[in-house]
């Protein structure tokens, strides 16, 4: 009897994780939504362990300076530049740099895969998502993103 009760206990601190950065549970495997849109992902393990939980991860989403749709994390971003005068970014425009935004990858907002600037990835200090460049990316640790499949 002892022996299965343990057994049991075993399995279940297997299947819930403790979030390293936020502290919460959390399942490895899940859906994520925002802004209407939805996801399921596979959080990385690092040192046996995951750095958000899902509804953190699905908290860091934002939305496409451009088209309004949902960027998740791990979801491939472009930073094109507006030159127009008085551009007026909606408000939930995420400004990388001057009048740089971010945007998605979608048909109507990047002219080729090509334009890939980067990703959006969690910020482990701040406890938000930012932007990584692709060139930044081979000189930081923190660049594996999530691995994420479409619903
Ligand atoms: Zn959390
Ligand atoms: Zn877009």
């Amino acid at each position: 009897m002892f022996k299965n009760k343990k057994l049991k206990n075993l399995k279940l601190i297997d299947k819930q994780l403790t979030a390293k950065y936020c502290g919460h549970k959390t399942d490895r495997y899940g859906k994520i939504e925002a802004y209407g849109s939805s996801v399921k992902t596979e959080m990385p393990l690092r040192d046996g362990g995951v750095d958000y939980c899902l509804d953190c991860i699905g908290k860091m989403a934002i939305r496409c300076t451009w088209c309004g749709e949902t960027i998740f994390i791990g979801d491939p971003i472009t930073l094109y530049s507006t030159s127009t005068q008085g551009f007026q970014p909606p408000e939930y425009a995420i400004r990388y740099k001057d009048n740089q935004f971010v945007g998605c990858l979608g048909w109507d907002c990047a002219e080729t895969g090509a334009d890939r600037a980067g990703f959006w990835l969690p910020d482990t200090e701040s406890n938000a998502g930012h932007v990584v460049t692709i060139r930044s990316m081979y000189s930081t640790a923190a660049s594996d993103g999530l691995a994420i499949s479409g619903d």
